[in-house]
Order: structure tokens, then sequence, then C-alpha cells
């Protein structure tokens, strides 16, 4: 047991959940190791909604959200399906809930900088640019392997590691997987026409288009639609690309530029029947993934380390068996927030992409009901806000 290292919590993943779990367990006074292996920068962008906003505010991740994202403060619903039954073209103002703006968009590189910078002034908190190669519990733990070759003895381990998480699978969680068909293209358009604080969604039958505001004329676009398209439409190359952009957008906007190359996602759901247990918890999409659909994932996973910080504050971390005691806990804080919004994801990209008339006159029906009735947009904007 000589040359093995202990630790009283293992971090792995360096995402953005995983960063921001690594602080909440460092700041809760445990010596933490985060595992954070080097990647490429993540280009996606991310619309946190008020309180996830909040939350990083409260747990100094991110300050005034002015200074590294850009408001929302409008959705516009525009019904591209060209179906028998369309819905209403609808949209939801801020104002009418209240509120200056729903949320902000962040792009995700910002948002790692600002957590990076939140941990780098933690004593409690060592980053290593390392992957977990091995999970193994015994008696005293869970006893890490890491890829220099170095093994760790950890009381608590927080699998922030993404959808293809090793926490999760040699931590022995039931997790159910399904892929798609689909993915989403992303990339920054600049436009001729500013979209103001109005992100904009054209919702056609094999997904959605989206334009989020970044700022001044500059839109960060997220294009859900078959890989196969999206795999063509990329390799047409950029002016090829740029027109069927115009074309998907209506031309509405005026001239479209490309402000950085496209990049594409697959698409996939992972469901897992338990969050934590035995000392070990996950967190981000080790625990749930779903596709971008009214931009739920980090908002989910935000939740999650919000949740594990309340925890690890209730916790005495002195007694014997806490991790257990905390992992359990954690598990059964998360499981109606993780079960609801997934549900509520699902439900939405199947009704956007629905060939059945039932389901599309349902969809429709909805939407003109959002449109109508102040009590159902009310409780959408709770929805949607993650409110709980
Ligand atoms: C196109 C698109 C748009 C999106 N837009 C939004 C949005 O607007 N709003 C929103 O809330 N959400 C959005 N999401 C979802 C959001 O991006 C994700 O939920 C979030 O980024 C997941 O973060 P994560 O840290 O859990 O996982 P990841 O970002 O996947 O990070 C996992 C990390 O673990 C590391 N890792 C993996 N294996 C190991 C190992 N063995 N050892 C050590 N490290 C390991 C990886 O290197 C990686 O750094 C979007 C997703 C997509 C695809």
């Amino acid at each position: 047991m000589s040359d093995i290292e202990r630790a009283q919590a293992v971090v792995v993943g360096g995402g953005l959940t995983g960063l921001a779990a690594a602080v909440a367990v460092a700041r809760a006074g445990l010596k933490t190791i985060h595992l954070a292996p080097q990647g490429p920068p993540d280009r996606r962008t991310s619309a946190l909604m008020m309180p996830a906003v909040r939350y990083l505010q409260d747990a100094e991740l991110i300050g005034e959200p002015s200074g590294i994202g850009h408001p929302l403060q409008q959705v516009r619903i525009i019904d591209a399906t060209g179906r028998l039954i369309r819905a209403p073209e609808t949209l939801f103002d801020s104002a009418e809930a209240g509120l200056p703006a729903f949320g902000w968009n962040f792009s995700n590189v910002k948002l790692n900088e600002a957590f990076a910078t939140a941990a780098a002034a933690l004593p409690d908190l060592e980053t290593r640019p390392l992957t977990l190669t091995g999970l193994v519990r015994n008696d005293a733990g869970t006893l890490l392997t890491l890829s220099d070759g170095t093994e760790v003895q950890a009381d608590l381990v927080v699998g922030a590691d993404g959808k293809k998480s090793l926490v999760r699978e040699e931590g022995d969680f039931r997790a159910r997987e399904n892929g798609f068909t689909q993915a989403a293209l992303v990339c920054d358009l600049e436009l001729g026409r500013p979209i103001g604080n109005c992100s904009i969604e054209f919702h056609y039958p094999q997904g959605p288009f989206t334009l989020v505001p970044a700022g001044g004329n500059r839109a960060n676009l997220v294009w859900i639609d078959q890989r196969s398209v999206l795999d063509a439409a990329r390799a047409a190359g950029p002016d090829a690309l740029v027109e069927t952009f115009r074309e998907k957008s209506m031309r509405l906007f005026g001239s479209i530029a490309l402000a950085t190359p496209a990049h594409i996602f697959p698409l996939s759901t992972i469901t897992v029947t338990e969050a934590g247990k035995n000392g070990i918890v996950l967190v981000g999409e080790a625990a749930h993934a779903f596709p971008p659909i009214g931009a739920q994932g980090l908002n989910l996973g935000l939740r999650d380390v919000a949740d594990l910080a309340a925890g690890l504050a209730e916790t005495d971390l002195t007694a014997p068996g806490w991790t257990q005691k905390l992992s359990l806990d954690y598990a059964r804080r998360r499981a109606p927030d993780l079960a609801r919004t997934t549900g509520i994801v699902d439900a939405l990209f199947r009704s956007l992409l629905a060939e059945m008339i039932p389901a599309q006159a349902l969809r429709a029906g909805g939407l003109w009901a959002l449109k109508s009735l102040p009590v159902l947009r009310k409780q959408a904007f709770g929805m949607g806000m993650g409110n709980r």
C-alpha cells in the first residue's frame, strides 16, 4: 500500500461540469485531485438559464455574465415543417415572466477559462493533465489507476468524464444508451442583420435550425439534421454551406458569412438508474445526455454540481462511511430532476421529428395553447428555466 497515493476526493473529467464539480468539492474542504486531460477547445456554446447563471455567480465561477456572455430575452419559434398541420409563429419574451432575461449565452471556451481561474485559486485542488485508466472498489474506498501508472486510493470519486464515462462503466452503474441518426452542426455566423437578444428556432421536419444571439451581428448556429445531410452540406464547401444557411433561415437576415468552421456532434441519449452509490457520484453527461433541444444539458449538469455541493455542506466529512451516505443522498436528490428533464427533452425531440399526423396536431395544438394561454405560458417558462 506504500506506493499508493491517498486522496479525499478525485474528480475525473476536465469539461465544464468536471471543473465546476472540482471547485465545489475542494471548497467543501476535501483535498482533491482533478484529472483533466488536455483536449481540443470545446467549440460549443451554452445557453444557460437564470437559475444556472445565478449558481455560477454564487459559486464565484463567473463574475458579471455580461463580461463573457450575451443575454437571451426572447425565443421565437417558426414552424418550417410545411406539414399539413402547422404551428403558429410563437414568441416568448422574458418581460412576460417579469425577468430582464431568460438567461445568457456563453461560449464554452470562455466558461472554461473562467472556471479554470476559480479552480487555480484553491489550495486544496490539484489539477493533473492525466486520464483515468482503471477503477476498482475495495474496502477502503476506490482505487484509481491514472495514465502515468500512478495509483490513487480515493474516498470520494466524482465521474464527470462525459458520455463514454469509464467511472460509470467500471463503477458498475446501470445505464441506458440510445444513438440517433441525427447529429448537430455548430458554427458562428456573421449576419447581415442583427437578431438582437432573440434566439430564433426554425423547426424543420428533420430537426430545428437555431440561431442564438452572440452579440452584434453574430449568431451561434445549432442545426440538427440527419448526420448524412450535415456531412454532405459541410463537404460541399463554405459557399454552398452559406447558401444552405440562407435558405434554411428563410433569407431573413440578408448576407451570411461563416465566422468559424463548422463542427458536427453526434447525438445520443444516456440515462442512469441511479447517479450515485458506493462513494461514487456521476455529474454532467456521465449521468445524462440528450439532444441539444431547449438548451438543457449543461443547465442540468450544473444542477448536479449544485446538489453535490449542497450534499457536501450537510455531510459530516469526518464520520465513518460518509462517502457511502453522501453518494446515496446525491442519487436521491438528483432522481426527480433527471427523470423530469430527460422526459421533457425526449418528448420535445420526438414531437419535432414526428411524421404522424396526430403527433403533428398535438405539437401544433400545444404551440397554439402556449401562444394564447397565459397559465400554460407561465408553466412553460418555468420548465424551460429548470425551476424546481
Ligand atoms: C451542439 C450542442 C449544443 C449544446 N448547447 C447547449 C446549450 O445551449 N445549453 C446547455 O445547457 N447545454 C447545451 N449542450 C449540452 C452541453 O454542451 C453538455 O451537457 C456539456 O458540455 C457536458 O459537459 P460535461 O463536462 O459533462 O462533458 P464533456 O464536455 O464531454 O467533458 C467530459 C470530459 O471528460 C474527459 N474524459 C473522458 N474520459 C476521461 C478519462 N478516462 N479520464 C479523465 N478524463 C476523461 C474528456 O476529455 C472531457 O474533457 C449542447 C450540446 C451540444 C452537442
